[in-house]
């Protein structure tokens, strides 16, 4: 598949450009679902992300189900390395200057292709996004409505910001004749830095002048770098002022993008803001739903039950998780269940691991059977509330060095012989009935990893 990925690659960017910039990729492993492509030097490195890394990744991720995203990096050693190449990162933009010069080759398209697969039917929707997603909704419909220009997305990695972005680009380009720009603000730098090197920037700010919708993603790349801000703020002010559209992404909210200068800081602030939480336990589950649904491959949901609880912060990575389960089952001809999960996902699962608490056993627990954290200590003895508690003392018991009396102690001062009858008791109960088995042993590898 690499051959195919370099021939499309090079039927797209030409001969010439192929063989100053994509040639010397060298294929690596490929790791949770994220391919490295190694080149020899940094500089070619930041050059190559910067101008094909996400038209790499969409060769790739149509090329091969197993590849969620592309990794580039640095390798020396490796065949055909021109010797005058290896340079510290801040003399990029003098060595930038110099390949361009030598290649004539400035990119003049400002689109970089919008992946088809975020779509807004792709993305799954929950109370941590809705907000956000109803924003990015509101702007394909009608872009540069008042109120909603800027629009400012911002969140955590992995919580869908650039999903957001293409599927606004995607919705506008298939309705209408609106000329979309997407692009990250570290290729608005390169692309801004190799239009002055190359005498160009006229050129360059009437193109970005020219667009109906301007999006830029990861903002927080520009902070320290000035000049490139001052740019982007000049170009803000120009679409704005002529009623084009402007989508910005960060990690942080724009008061807290501490280190842009604060007339663009005040100005991102003044349209929408909408903050993408972090996933509920909820959504995750809902997105893998969705997720296995699109593959065709029946995913049991004790599996993703399992998948949501212990990959907590990064969508990319709880798809990452799920995709080489599929990919697994696909290969081995098996379907996928719990001990393979465990099995398959070992090495990746182990980063998430520390050392099992009683604290984290009751707030798991709780979670699983919906009662409330602090039930686990209170005196209720109703059923619904008396059980997993029970459960969380057997967990305890069986999970951590506690004593009896110790684990008592975490559960609201209760003496060392109920702890003792909750674990028979939940022993017996797991002979006697299957499915509150499975749960059980559920939280149990949950909890163990
Ligand atoms: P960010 O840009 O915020 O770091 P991405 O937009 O790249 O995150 O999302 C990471 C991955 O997770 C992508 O593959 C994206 O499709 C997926 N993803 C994130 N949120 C959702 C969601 N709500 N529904 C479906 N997929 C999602
Ligand atoms: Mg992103």
């Amino acid at each position: 598949s690499w051959h195919k990925v370099r021939e499309k690659l090079k039927g797209e960017v030409g001969e010439v450009e192929y063989r100053t910039w994509l040639r010397q990729i060298v294929l690596g492993p490929i790791e949770d679902g994220e391919l490295i492509l190694y080149l020899p030097t940094r500089f070619l490195r930041d050059w190559v992300r910067s101008q094909y890394e996400e038209r790499l990744q969409t060769l790739w991720r149509t090329e091969r189900a197993d590849v969620q995203g592309i990794e580039l990096q640095v390798k020396r050693g490796l065949p055909e390395v021109p010797p005058s190449a290896d340079i510290a990162s801040d003399s990029v933009v003098e060595e930038v200057t110099a390949q361009v010069a030598v290649s004539h080759e400035v990119r003049s398209d400002l689109a970089v292709p919008l992946d088809p697969r975020f779509s807004f039917d792709s993305f799954v929707v929950g109370k941590p996004n809705e907000f956000a997603y109803a924003c990015a909704r509101r702007v394909a419909e009608k872009p540069s409505s008042p109120g909603f220009n800027p629009l400012f997305l911002y969140g955590g990695v992995g919580l869908g910001k650039t999903h957001l972005m293409h599927a606004i680009g995607s919705e506008l380009t298939k309705t209408g004749n609106v000329s979309v720009a997407y692009m990250s603000a570290e290729k608005f730098m390169y692309r801004f830095i190799a239009a002055i090197r190359s005498q160009s920037t006229m050129e360059f700010k009437e193109q970005l002048r020219s667009v109906d919708v301007l999006m830029i993603d990861d903002l927080q790349f520009l902070i320290g770098k000035d000049n490139t801000q001052e740019e982007f703020f000049h170009t803000f002010n120009a679409l704005v002022d002529a009623g084009r559209q402007i989508i910005v992404s960060a990690d942080k909210s724009p008061s807290d993008l501490s280190g842009l200068e604060d007339r663009l800081r005040t100005r991102l602030g003044c349209g929408m803001v909408a903050d993408i939480h972090a996933t509920t336990f909820e959504l995750r589950i809902s997105i893998l739903e969705a997720k296995a649904k699109a593959s065709g491959t029946h995913v049991p949901s004790k599996v993703l039950e399992y998948l949501a609880h212990k990959i907590t912060t990064n969508v990319r990575e709880l798809e990452g998780a799920l995709n080489r389960l599929i990919a697994h089952a696909d290969l081995v001809g098996r379907p996928v269940t719990l001990d393979t999960t465990q099995d398959v996902l070992k090495d990746m699962l182990k980063a998430h691991d520390r050392r099992v608490t009683i604290e984290e056993i009751q707030r798991k627990v709780a979670e699983h059977w919906n009662i409330r954290l602090t039930d686990m200590s209170s005196a209720r003895r109703a059923r619904a509330v008396a059980r997993p508690r029970q459960v969380a003392m057997f967990l305890a018991k069986q999970l951590t060095s506690r004593s009896l009396p110790e684990i008592g102690r975490k559960f609201g001062n209760r003496d060392h012989t109920t702890v003792m009858h909750a674990v028979n008791r939940v022993a017996e109960l797991m002979e006697q009935d299957t499915s509150f088995a499975e749960d059980v042993e559920l939280m149990r590898r949950m909890l163990e990893g």
